[in-house]
């Protein structure tokens, strides 16, 4: 399977020459089987590069597109991904829902003609929704498992699968608010566990926890225990604050080294950057 990212940054987009080194753009995430089925993660303001990528490859589809959750940093992008405006191209869309219907009406909402020149109904590819639960799907060679993570609204987390690689996805998530959790700490260990390759929410640092409770969100300090305690091989910390500028998140990385040096722990720790790719 191959991961790549397209938006990391958390919150709101933020273009401009302090935010080079890890990007500017909102959560999105292609993932790739073998045989190249592609699941998105997330319609962030990455996606518009995804678009245009998808459409000099000639990919149309069935591309197939998991939602998280419906906050604006995890949508916004959407209007402006290029393959939706090629009459061939086929989605499956995948989000939290009570029925396919209701699904539909929340992913047309934000292209309603007060906010949008082209509306929903007038794009010409095609579309089916599935709404989604905790459960388990198969796109092509790729197991997708859900839990619900911790976040105003709730969020979804993903365990992704092809043959014995797995990458598992937890963003927005508030890994401390150990009392408020879907489920306890213990379920997110096991569901991260082992992963060749985990993503994690970390867009504050432990002196801003406190001002932030409730908000959804993580400090990268939590992230690493939970990686550690999940016996993750690699740590990439993800949805970076809007306020993280030039080397930040580097200084971020060496904190985590330090920490793992003192519980004699190794895990591979690094920063998500848009366009960094892996293969499992
Ligand atoms: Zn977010
Ligand atoms: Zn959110």
């Amino acid at each position: 399977m191959r991961v790549k990212f397209w938006g990391t940054r958390g919150s709101v987009p933020v273009p401009g020459p302090t935010t080079i080194r890890y990007g500017g753009n909102t959560t999105c995430v292609e993932v790739e089987d073998r045989n190249g089925n592609l699941l998105v993660i997330d319609a962030g303001t990455g996606i518009r590069s995804l678009g245009n990528d998808l459409v000099r490859r000639g990919k149309q589809g069935p591309i197939h597109v998991f939602f998280t959750h419906y906050h604006w940093d995890h949508i916004q992008g959407w209007p402006f991904f290029a393959p939706t405006y090629l009459p061939k191209s086929e989605f499956i869309i995948y989000g939290r829902a009570k029925s396919a219907g209701m699904l539909r009406e929340i992913f047309a909402y934000q292209m309603q003609y007060t906010y949008f020149p082209v509306k929903f109904e007038d794009l010409p590819c095609k579309f089916e929704f599935v709404p989604v639960g905790e459960n388990s799907l198969k796109i092509g060679e790729l197991n997708v498992q859900t839990i619900d993570l911790c976040h105003p609204g709730k969020t979804f987390g993903a365990r992704i699968w092809e043959k014995k690689r797995v990458f598992v996805f937890m963003t927005d998530h508030e890994a401390g608010l150990k009392d408020k959790q879907p489920h306890p700490y213990t379920d997110y260990t096991e569901f991260a566990s082992k992963a060749d390759l985990l993503i994690h929410d970390a867009q504050f640092t432990e002196e801003e926890l406190p001002t932030h409770k409730t908000w959804g969100h993580s400090s990268y300090q939590e992230a690493l225990q939970l990686a550690v305690d999940a016996d993750a091989k690699r740590l990439g910390l993800f949805h970076h604050a809007p306020e993280r500028v030039y080397n930040d998140i580097d200084r971020f990385i060496d904190h985590c080294n330090q920490l793992l040096d003192r519980q004699r722990k190794s895990v591979d720790v690094f920063g998500t950057m848009e366009g960094m790719v892996f293969t499992l």
